[in-house]
């Protein structure tokens, strides 16, 4: 194909992700720039296949009809809950295909040119650390692996062996034609992925999964430089970049800094459970009380959580503050930035409900009006609307910023028992007096009680 044809169409495709990442920024016109995106990425990949004709059919399209395959099934298959996890593995496995290419480059047998080596180098390490690292946080996310921090003694030093070890290796594979230092390379990358991912804490999921995905930008783009790609180069860096936005909202979030997630073995580590007051008495509620005490409030501010995902309980939450509604009830959402499994996780699952994008309000734009808020009603939340972590230095989440539900006149919450959550500590939020619990699965106790509210 003519060069400059084909770099035309290569920036057509470049200029189409960029459109579809605009698009993605509100509700209303994700969808057409998700496919957009998809638009841009078919054409890269048939324009690579026409430009590049010593490329062999056959291995393509076998791989083009496994991938598919595999991609469509687990794009059907896979829960909402489930989200999180698979988009864990979906940057490793972006990693580790960059990482691949890298490695292919730099074990031709014609050592390439210094910066190409360089390239390659870099596209080695991030993209296989990338990948093995993304396995741990699927372990994480997954259940398999235990949530907490996971240290081991010395892990400074290691850590500091490895570092100047993959730095090393990496000089003499650039250097001179070794292919004994590209494995080396390899494992040694490897191994940073498991050491790195290992110590991050439960609460800093969100975090560590927004840097990954920004790894796996990286890993893309220098593979871009080493195989002469405009357009991997461009979709790289625009992951690269987009991760790293993202890795920065989530820090904030947590009121942390990255280098102190990276390295502080933050979060619960899952024993704090046994300071639970579990003991302490509560205040439970049935249905039919949560009912009256919506029905006549004036202000009704609804706090979603992950449970409400489980539950797939935002039809029946939009429901109930329809009903609400109706008899006068003022009904706003609190979306805190890491309710939930993944970024955005809530916004998506009211978004499909048809809620209105105005009744959603983040933490800062809604936490200043719990105090004037006659119920703050939780609905599989924890985490997020846990005092201590306002109020209690020796949390494990403590500097979090929460949504101050706990400053409503009355705060319902809807969850099945007094079971922790992801950062798996205990939560005093539930054993205040104001706090009133209603036991149950959050879509069933939602149905109920929007046929319990009476009609306006
Ligand atoms: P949490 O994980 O703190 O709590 C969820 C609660 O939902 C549980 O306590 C559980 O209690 C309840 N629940 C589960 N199933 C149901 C159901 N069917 N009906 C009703 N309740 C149910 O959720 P939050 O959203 O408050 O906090 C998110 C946590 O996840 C934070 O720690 C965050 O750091 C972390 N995280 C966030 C990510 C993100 O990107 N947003 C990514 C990874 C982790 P019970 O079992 O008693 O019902």
């Amino acid at each position: 194909m003519n060069e400059t044809i084909s770099t035309l169409l290569y920036l057509v495709s470049a200029s189409l992700f960029i459109l579809g990442l605009k698009r993605l920024s509100s509700p209303v016109t994700a969808r057409s720039g998700n496919l957009m995106g998809a638009a841009g990425m078919l054409l890269a990949v048939v324009l690579t296949l026409l430009d590049r004709g010593i490329v062999d059919y056959t291995a393509i399209i076998a791989g083009l009809l496994v991938g598919g395959a595999v991609g469509a099934l687990l794009a059907r298959r896979v829960a909402m809950t489930g989200m999180p996890q698979l988009v864990a593995a979906f940057n490793g496995f972006g990693g580790v295909a960059s990482g691949m290419v890298a490695v292919a480059e730099l074990s031709t047998g014609t050592h390439p040119p210094l910066e190409t080596a360089a390239a390659a180098a870099l596209s080695t390490v991030v993209g296989i650390a990338t990948f093995t690292g993304s396995l741990i946080a699927f372990g994480k996310l997954q259940g398999l692996l235990p949530g907490r921090p996971m240290l081991f003694k010395g892990q400074r030093v290691f850590d500091s062996v490895l570092a100047s070890g993959i730095v090393a290796v990496a000089v003499l594979t650039i250097m001179a034609d070794r292919p004994g230092a590209l494995w080396v390379l390899v494992v040694l990358a490897a191994v940073v992925g498991v050491t790195r991912t290992l110590p991050i804490g439960g609460a800093d999921m969100p975090v560590i999964v927004a840097f990954l995905n920004s790894m796996s930008g990286l890993a893309a783009a220098s593979t871009g430089f080493v195989i002469g790609s405009g357009a991997l180069i461009i979709s790289g860096a625009l992951v690269g970049a987009s991760g790293l936005v993202l890795t920065t909202i989530m820090s904030r979030a947590m009121n942390r800094s990255l280098l102190n997630v990276l390295f502080g073995a933050f979060g619960g580590n899952g024993d704090e459970g046994a300071r639970s007051t579990a003991a302490a008495p509560v205040r439970r509620a049935t249905v039919e009380d949560v009912a009256i005490t919506l029905a006549y409030a004036r202000s009704v501010i609804v706090v979603p959580g992950y449970g409400l995902a489980v539950a797939q309980a935002q039809y029946s939450t939009r429901d109930l503050a329809d009903r609400l509604a109706e008899r006068g009830v003022d009904v706003r959402y609190a979306i805190h930035p890491v309710a939930g499994r993944m970024p955005g996780h809530m916004n998506v699952l009211l978004a499909e409900a048809d809620v209105p994008y105005e009744q959603l309000l983040d933490l800062d734009e809604i936490n200043e009006d719990f105090p004037r808020t006659d119920v703050a009603l939780v609905v599989g939340a924890n985490d997020v609307v846990n005092p201590s972590a306002r109020d209690d230095p020796s949390s494990p989440i403590y500097g979090m910023p929460i949504l101050d539900v706990d400053q409503a006149v009355t705060t319902i919450v809807i969850k099945r028992s007094l079971s922790p959550g992801f950062a798996g500590i205990d939560n005093p939020l539930f054993y205040r007096d104001a706090t009133l619990m209603l036991f149950a699965d959050a879509k069933a106790a939602l149905d109920e009680l929007s046929k319990a509210v009476p009609e306006a």
